[in-house]
Formats: C-alpha cells, sequence, structure tokens
C-alpha cells in the first residue's frame, strides 16, 4: 500500500513538473508548475507588514495588540501568510465552497510561512471539522492544508481530537460568545500522541483567535509541551471596536 501511495506521489508530481496549469486567483497561464502567477502574487495581501508578536494579525501599531492584552492567545504564537482581504479572503472562500485542490497552493504557502517562523515543531495538528459539518461539505478543508504542510515539511500529522459537537457559525458571534460556544467541544481522544510535543495548529482563518485557543487549551491539558498556530489568513486587528463587530 505504502508502494503503491510513494508511486502514486511521484507520478503526481512529475505531472506537475511538466505540465502548464492556470493560476489558482485569476486563471491566467502559469509555467513550471507555480500556482499562482507572479502578477497575483504581487497583489495577494501577505501578511508581512505590521502585526502584534503573539496573534500575528496585522495592526496600526507595534507592540502587543489590545485583543491579546485584554486576552491572551492560547498558543505562544501564531502567525498567518496573508491578511483576510482581497484576493486572499476570496481564495478562502472559494476553498471552502468547492475546489478543493487550492490545498495544494495554500498549503504551500503556509510551507513557506512555517519554515521560516517556526522551529522544533514534533507535530501538525488540524483543527478538527464535526462529523455533521464533514458530512456536509464532503472534505476537511484545515485537515487538507495540514495534509500538505506535513509532506512538505517533513512533519507528521496528528489527529488526536475529535469536535464532539456541532457548534453555531462563529460567523456572528462576539468574542465572549464565541468563547461560550466552543466551551466543551474538543476532546481529546489520544493523549498519549500529544504528550511532551510541540505542536503546531493548523486552520485555514484566524477571526479572534477564539477556536485556536480552545483547542490549544484542551492540548495543553492534554499534556502538549509547547503550542504554535498557522492559518492561511488572518483578520486584521482592529481594536478599540465594539466586542460584536469584531471579525
Ligand atoms: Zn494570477
Ligand atoms: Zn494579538
Amino acid at each position: 500500500m505504502k508502494k503503491l501511495i510513494a508511486l502514486l506521489r511521484a507520478r503526481l508530481k512529475a505531472y506537475d513538473d511538466t505540465h502548464n496549469f492556470t493560476c489558482d486567483v485569476c486563471g491566467r497561464e502559469v509555467f513550471g508548475g507555480e500556482r499562482i502567477c507572479d502578477k497575483c502574487r504581487k497583489i495577494l495581501p501577505y501578511n508581512d507588514g505590521i502585526i502584534c508578536p503573539l496573534c500575528g494579525r496585522r495592526q496600526k501599531e507595534e507592540g502587543i495588540c489590545l485583543t491579546c492584552k485584554q486576552k491572551r492567545i492560547g498558543v505562544e504564537k501564531a502567525r498567518s501568510v496573508f491578511t483576510h482581504e482581497g484576493e486572499a479572503a476570496r481564495l478562502i472562500v472559494r476553498f471552502k465552497r468547492g475546489p478543493k485542490y487550492l490545498y495544494r497552493t495554500l498549503g504551500e504557502e503556509l510551507y513557506a510561512l512555517c519554515k521560516r517562523e517556526f522551529h522544533g515543531v514534533d507535530a501538525i495538528v488540524a483543527v478538527p471539522m464535526s462529523e455533521k459539518s464533514l458530512k456536509k461539505r464532503g472534505y476537511d478543508q484545515a485537515a487538507l492544508l495540514a495534509m500538505r504542510l506535513g509532506e512538505l515539511w517533513d512533519v507528521p500529522v496528528l489527529t488526536p481530537v475529535v469536535k464532539t459537537r456541532d457548534t453555531k457559525p462563529q460567523k456572528f458571534l462576539g468574542r465572549t460568545d464565541r468563547e461560550q460556544n466552543l466551551k466543551g467541544s474538543f476532546h481529546v481522544a489520544d493523549r498519549k500522541s500529544v504528550k511532551g510535543k510541540t505542536i503546531l495548529i493548523v486552520d485555514d482563518t484566524m477571526t479572534t483567535g477564539t477556536t485556536l485557543s480552545e483547542l490549544a487549551d484542551v492540548l495543553g491539558r492534554a499534556g502538549a509541551k509547547t503550542l504554535y498556530a498557522a492559518t492561511v489568513t488572518s483578520v486584521e486587528e482592529r481594536s478599540p471596536l465594539p466586542d460584536k463587530e469584531r471579525g
């Protein structure tokens, strides 16, 4: 079985190397296995300006952001490839609606970020989805990203956590309601596999960081040593806004 998978991977890679593709953002033809054209790379909102050193979200001034000052994010450090706006936000929306192949491009972007930002990571854990949501969407986008990242980075991907109940969409909730909504929704089924490890949590988007913090909390209680988080996009920090209006 393993041999077969290795063979398939090698075939896929050979195919990628010799075929041209269209850009995942604008649809223009790209060469040499690239998935985003040079033009789009320039307009994508890479999150490389001023960011909060803890949650990694873009902000106007240097230093720890107001959200983290109110309540620290539950990981040592979180980083994201893009700010959640413009073409990057549209890519994420598309990725959740159907073109699941986008996990490759987005996973590669995550890899470039993680290689630079995180060291000594023992394992990757994707933010889990409930059975019900998985059935509805047909695929787990965070798991796909984690898989691609793990493959490129050569770091094992673990699935020690299950989401035991369906939660309301976080979109319309303020920070406090988000926390309430998620409380007790993650369960570490395999504690042994995370004990003493440095774990990187992966998700598509970080809004207020509540989901990452809740997952980090249960992993920490299960004995994980250090917790980091990486997402494809994160929403810019715009404090002070009323709690409800924060994305
Ligand atoms: Zn393009
Ligand atoms: Zn912050």
